[in-house]
């Protein structure tokens, strides 16, 4: 049997349970608690009640940190008694008026008429070791809270608003936080990027712009990049950076990615028509690799639009991200890719803890050394050392340089001097629409 024991040696009785009266269904059958079904049915009638009696409802999503880690030591039976033991401190800690749920294993939530005067109190009885077996297993909460009609007004985006706060909590390595307006806003926006995206598969609001990369002895242009933009009919521009990982995430960078990759290649093709040869680099995200993607794999796409428009696969450069190479799946892609005659490029490189010997085997024909070493050059003669070291490796393995994010004429003179092959950064071109391509310095 298992007992609460506070820090004082007080061992309290368990108080009552919450009146039963609701559909099995909607009930957790190990805690007798509602379910999370249950508890947004629940939640929902009594919301306009709360308000009404002039109450100010709070949800708290309430999770066991280390609920893995304790139930691995225990028998089956034992595992059930701590979910008791978690059923009767929720009630202990928030009493008879608190709405209580077992959402699934070590997830609780809890509807609340007002906001806890303390939450110190409330941490000290959810954590107070519980006794099982004769073994004392010490419990960590992390908990979020959503209230109404701040965060939202129902209880499932209540319960949704409350579980965003937790992970801020645990991000922030804090035992709780509240979810605030400033997230309420980042959330309705990025449920209008996600809305959109999925509007816009077929290309509507996306468009390219192409950003010239430079030889830097020469001065000449010998390619772009492509980099999506894309016009939300409300949210106006919104910049790659926030609308690539929703699409990552949701996978609708897959039918995205799908759109860009031809109309990068009609649109070389086009150049091509017009005497221009420049070779073009293209975005890859991860999920475009994955063998689980859904869609044309990415080498089918290429290798049609190649055919169809008679292009020079090794004009054409695969940018991936450096996190990719330690990927077995995605690099035997990545190798098909190189294998067929596509370039491949490590873009960012340097931004994340990079293993350089993942660079002996890699495909890779191209380093693009992160912008981040060029922000500091002037400012850290190192980076400038580091920046020469990469390049002098990378042209042994048998690679180029594109140094990133080259702005200011000083900047070019250090990743010159430390003998990087291109450049690409504002101090050259901005990015900017197929049509002005035409004017630059390109190779006769
Ligand atoms: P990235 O691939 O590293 O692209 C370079 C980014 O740096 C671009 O931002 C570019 O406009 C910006 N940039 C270039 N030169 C300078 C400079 O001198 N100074 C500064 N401050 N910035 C410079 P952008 O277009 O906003 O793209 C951001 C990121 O979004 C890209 O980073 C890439 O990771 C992703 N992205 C853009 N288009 C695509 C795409 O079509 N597919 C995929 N998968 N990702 C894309
Ligand atoms: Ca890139
Ligand atoms: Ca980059």
């Amino acid at each position: 049997m298992h007992a609460l024991v506070m820090n004082d040696g007080w061992v309290p009785t368990p108080p009552s349970p919450a009146s039963m009266d609701h559909l099995p269904a909607q009930r957790d059958p190990l805690t007798g608690l509602l379910n999370k079904h249950g508890f947004i049915r629940e939640g929902n009638r009594l919301l306009p009640l709360m308000a009404a009696a002039g109450e100010h409802p709070h949800v708290i999503f309430i999770e066991l940190n280390n609920y893995e880690g304790i139930v691995s030591r225990m028998s089956y039976e034992e595992a059930l008694e701590l979910l008791q033991a978690m059923r009767w401190r929720l009630q202990l800690a928030f009493g008879e008026d608190a709405l209580l749920a077992r959402f699934d294993s070590e997830r609780f939530a809890v509807l609340l008429p007002e906001a806890l005067d303390e939450f110190t109190a409330l941490q000290r009885v959810l954590e107070t070791p519980v006794v099982i077996g004769g073994n004392a297993y010490h419990l960590s909460i992390t908990c979020g809270v959503a209230t109404y009609p701040e965060a939202a007004d129902n209880m499932h985006m209540l319960v949704i608003a409350a579980r965003i706060a937790r992970r801020d909590a645990i991000n922030a390595g804090r035992p709780v936080s509240t979810f605030s307006g400033e997230q309420r806003r980042r959330l309705s926006r990025s449920r209008a990027i996600e809305d959109g995206l999925w509007e816009s598969r077929a290309g509507e609001g996306l468009s390219l712009v192409y950003q010239p990369k430079v030889e830097i002895h020469s001065g000449r242009v010998i390619g772009v990049e492509t980099l999506m933009r894309w016009y939300h009919p409300e949210l106006g521009h919104v910049s790659p950076t926030e609308f690539v990982p929703v699409a990552e995430r949701t996978r609708t960078i897959v039918p995205l990615g799908e759109w860009m990759i031809r109309e990068s290649l009609h649109q070389q093709s086009q150049w091509r028509r017009q005497g221009l040869d420049l070779s073009v680099a293209i975005n890859i995200s991860p999920a475009q690799l994955a063998p689980e993607a859904s869609g044309t794999p990415v080498l089918d796409i290429l290798a049609d639009e190649c055919d169809r428009l008679d292009l020079d696969r090794s004009k054409i450069e695969l940018e991936i991200t450096e996190g990719l190479l330690t990927d077995e799946s995605a690099m035997a892609q990545v190798r098909r890719l190189a294998n067929a005659g596509f370039g491949i490029a490590i873009d960012d490189f340097g931004r994340d803890h990079s293993a350089l010997s993942l660079l002996v085997d890699s495909p890779a024909r191209t380093l693009k050394i992160d912008k981040g070493f060029v922000d500091n050059i002037l400012r850290n003669p190192r980076q400038a050392a580091i920046i020469r070291f990469i390049t002098e490796l990378a042209h042994d393995l048998g690679m180029r340089t594109v140094v990133e994010g080259v702005e200011h004429i000083r900047q070019l003179v250090a990743v010159a001097s430390a003998g990087c092959d291109y450049g690409q950064g504002y101090f050259y071109y901005r990015p900017m629409c197929a049509d002005r391509i035409h004017g630059l310095r390109t190779p006769h």
